[in-house]
């Protein structure tokens, strides 16, 4: 057999369509990659810019998730841990809340914040402890609801969940009502406590470059966007074409076929701006939320707190907004100023740079942790990658590409054995 011959071409060279090449190459293939911008990443990408490292939108990668720990060289990347909690910021007030079991710097400032009630803190331990023993297919095969509902049923009081639980899975969601289902809060829950919060030293992108890296035999295209897909011809905006036997196509199906022009799917946006500031005065490495219902930004960091290749002279800061508003780019950034001096007393900001992103998150009803091979399969000969089939996470990205890629595996092993 020689699986050489066959061609395949995967469109989209986000974390899904990097990690179906790698599966691929892996099994022998050597696919042609196609993609729209002029850099691999997607959706994960990393700016220098004044010497700083900019992200495009503040992420993480959870250690923790099987299938970074499957594809991804932790020790190469040289990952940069979080503390396990955050500050909470109130009218230039700042209090801690953690995990103390995991980091006991964090148990005497964590019991004295204020911050939720006893019984909280207990329900707290208990949700850690059924989360723990909780598999990820017990935890997607599990009941639905909305996060707040889940949050009430457990009998969180309302302080923690505005206090904390809302401006902490805003962030990770990005929507302000935690209408996402709870299979979600359960999973991104149980990473978060049976793993840390990372970022590679030289920032998210360094995710996708690794993944780069490690392609020996696949061919990629930068800068060609595919315009349409008809029986294995692919179609480029650039007036070219090329047929194929296979094709992954690790980016929105809906664009390229007719018959699922309904089927779009919806989005969930944010904007991360940057500033730098001569100060900080907390060196510890923990997400700052803002829970005050009036505010524009949720959440913050500072860069610097944790070790990265590249760092300018100053404190590098990140401001997350998820609410959306009409304000124009220099109303946002007087805006985001004034939130920052009043709710977390920070001034003497020098904007740097802001990140939209339209399209940052599928906005999905029913939310899944796996997929078999052949239910990636569109057609005889497409097959579907991306997040969006699961749920936004570079989790689910890579597990999708790598089905992705066995569904094609198995659909030429399976032809060639009937042959
Ligand atoms: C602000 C933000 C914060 C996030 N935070 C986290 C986090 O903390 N933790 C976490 O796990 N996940 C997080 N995510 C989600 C994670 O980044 C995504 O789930 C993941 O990157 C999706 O990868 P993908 O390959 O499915 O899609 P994409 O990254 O969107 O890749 C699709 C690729 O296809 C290309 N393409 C599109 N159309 C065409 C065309 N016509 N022809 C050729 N190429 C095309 C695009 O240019 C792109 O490169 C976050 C995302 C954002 C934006």
């Amino acid at each position: 057999m020689n699986n050489e011959k066959e061609k395949i071409a995967i469109i989209g060279a986000g974390v899904s369509g990097l990690i179906a090449a790698l599966v691929l190459e892996n099994h022998g293939f050597s696919p042609l990659l196609f993609e729209k911008t002029e850099r691999v990443g997607g959706r994960v990408k990393t700016d220098i810019m004044d010497g700083y490292q900019l992200d495009h939108g503040f992420q993480v990668l959870l250690d923790a998730y099987p299938m970074a720990q499957k594809y991804l060289d932790y020790e190469a990347l040289n990952l940069a841990k979080f503390l396990p909690g955050a500050f909470i910021f109130k009218s230039g007030r700042k209090k801690i809340i953690g995990d103390p079991l995991r980091n006991l710097s964090l148990l005497i400032p964590t019991l004295t914040s204020g911050i939720g009630t006893l019984s909280d803190k207990f329900r707290i331990l208990k949700l850690n402890t059924e989360l723990k023993k909780k598999t990820i297919s017990d935890i997607f095969d599990g009941p639905e609801v909305t996060t707040l509902e889940y949050l009430r049923r457990r009998g969180f009081s309302d302080e923690i969940i505005t206090n904390f639980f809302k401006p902490f899975f805003t962030g990770i969601f990005l929507e302000t009502e935690l209408d996402t289902s709870s299979r979600m809060f359960e999973f991104v829950y149980k990473m978060f406590g049976t793993g840390h919060a990372t970022l590679p030293t030289s920032g998210i992108g360094a995710i996708p470059n690794q993944l780069l890296a490690k392609l020996k035999r696949t061919k990629i295209q930068l800068n060609s966007t595919l315009e349409s897909c008809e029986n294995g011809k692919l179609n480029f905006t650039d007036g070219s074409s090329k047929h194929v036997d296979y094709i992954v196509l690790a980016t929105e199906s809906s664009d390229f076929f007719n018959n699922m022009r309904n089927q779009e799917i919806a989005w969930k946006s944010c904007q991360t701006l940057y500033f730098t500031t001569p100060k900080n005065g907390d060196g510890r490495p923990l997400i700052g939320l803002i829970p005050s219902e009036g505010t524009f930004i949720n959440n913050i960091f500072f860069h610097k707190t944790l070790s990265t290749e590249k760092s300018g002279p100053e404190e590098l800061l990140s401001v997350t907004v998820v609410k959306s508003h009409n304000f124009s780019e220099s109303e946002l950034i007087t805006q985001v100023k004034k939130e920052l001096e009043d709710e977390c007393n920070i001034r003497d900001l020098k904007y740097l740079k802001t990140y939209t992103i339209n399209k940052a998150l599928p906005k999905l009803e029913h939310l899944a942790g796996d997929i078999s091979p052949s239910e990636t399969r569109l057609t005889d000969t497409v097959f579907l990658a991306g997040d969006y089939l699961l749920n936004g996470s570079l989790n689910a990205a890579m597990l999708s590409g790598e089905k992705a890629a066995l569904g094609i595996v198995d659909t030429i092993r399976g032809s060639v054995i009937n042959k």
